[in-house]
């Protein structure tokens, strides 16, 4: 889950880390007094969860708290990359002298976490980190040890960052560890022209595994960004996964499922979504995963692989054939059952013989035949 700028704000307060003074309003006839009571001439900022607001024309000074509610006015409702914005930020600003940028990512293909650091922050990053990745610092931190003092003092050095920044990097990778963040992002980390180091912008994304541990997380609201698809099966308590590709994947365990899109990728299709209905797999979860599937228009045939464990086999063709009672399928669905009770589970399907469900024997053989199935249509 990622955080709003503001909601990151706090989290670096309460680590310690030096944050302009905000108030947040959802209502521009607001702005004027929060402006007041933040001296008078503000920073108004778009509460969206996307990046590059300040290109978007979402980042403004106001000159007086009547400017800020002008502004907060023209700011509010304003559309940032398909995200409309229904809060603002005002902050008090800060005259700066230079702008970093500062990060701690986990990169799952390392297996470790990473620094990301650099002296050349502020809008441009991405055109500096594709253009001269030489400007920007990578440094590895190993989660059992974290950044200590010599860490920062390594990491302000590689990318150049002023030595008194390395308190606040130590802070930052504070915030990863005690709030379960996958990603911590500070960009612009600036020096003021008094020489103060300030966290100007935040992004946090939350480890979403974490949630039972994170009590504060339980009044966040859901992300609206996230696909409808996923949060229906979410509140059906089912794993899925939206995926880019054409073919629909329902499988019975997270191992099963993961092969199973490899080999659906390894017969030259894409797979279109993750749908893990779990070991002990009901007929209504079944049919749950499959109405989700179904309804996701990317889809161009689905394939169904169970290898029946502590589910049964028999249980998950009675989950389709339900399935098929309550929605239409418009798109072939291969099935392979195996494991405890397939036979008896393939007997169910071939019984109910419905013209789009086709059964196979074997994993490679069904996904050959859901991939040219999706690749014909
Ligand atoms: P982003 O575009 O979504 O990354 O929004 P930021 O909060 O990072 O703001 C974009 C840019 O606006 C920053 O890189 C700064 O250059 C500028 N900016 C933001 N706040 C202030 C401020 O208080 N004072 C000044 N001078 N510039 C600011
Ligand atoms: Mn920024």
């Amino acid at each position: 889950m990622d955080l709003y700028e503001h909601e990151a704000r706090e989290l670096f307060a309460d680590h310690g880390i030096p944050v302009p003074g905000a108030e947040v309003v959802t209502a521009a006839r607001d702005a004027r007094d929060a402006a007041e009571r933040l001296g008078g001439r503000v920073v108004v900022k778009a509460q969206v969860k996307t990046g590059g607001r300040g290109k978007a024309g979402g980042v403004k000074l106001a000159a007086d708290p009547a400017a800020a509610e002008l502004t907060a006015r023209q700011i509010l409702g304003m559309d940032i990359k398909g995200h409309t914005v229904r809060t603002v930020m005002l902050a008090q600003p800060v005259d700066i002298e230079a702008e970093f940028y500062v990060s701690y990512v986990l990169d799952r293909a390392a297996g470790t976490f990473l620094a990301i650091a650099s002296a050349e922050g502020g809008m441009e990053i991405e055109e500096v980190a594709a253009g001269r990745p030489e400007a920007v610092a990578r440094i590895p931190v190993d989660p059992a040890v974290g950044v200590t003092a010599t860490k920062a003092a390594e990491i302000a050095s590689a990318a150049g960052l002023p030595a008194n920044t390395a308190p606040v990097l130590q802070a930052l990778w504070q915030v990863l560890i005690r709030e379960d963040a996958l990603l911590v992002e500070v960009n612009p980390l600036v020096r003021t022209t008094e020489g103060r180091i300030l966290a100007i912008d935040g992004k946090v994304t939350l480890d979403d595994n974490a949630r039972f541990r994170q009590a504060r997380w339980g009044e966040a609201e859901p992300d609206p960004g996230a696909d409808p698809l996923e949060a229906e099966a979410a509140a059906k308590g089912l794993n899925y996964v939206k995926l880019d590709g054409e073919v629909g994947i329902i499988g019975n365990g997270a191992g099963l499922v993961m092969s199973t899109l490899d080999v659906v990728a390894g017969c030259g299709a894409r797979p279109a979504n993750f749908l893990d209905i779990g070991g002990g797999a009901s007929a209504q979860v079944m049919a749950d995963g499959l109405s989700v599937i179904l309804s996701d228009p990317a889809v161009r045939s689905v394939f169904v692989n169970v290898f029946g464990g502590i589910t049964a086999c028999d249980a998950v063709a009675s989950g389709i054939v339900q399935a098929l009672e309550s929605v239409r399928l418009t798109k072939p669905l291969v099935v392979r059952l195996d494991g405890n009770n397939a036979a008896r589970g393939r007997a169910i399907l071939q019984e109910r013989a419905h013209p789009l469900v086709q059964q196979a024997t074997t994993m490679d053989g069904a996904a050959r035949q859901a991939a040219d199935l999706a690749n014909a249509r």
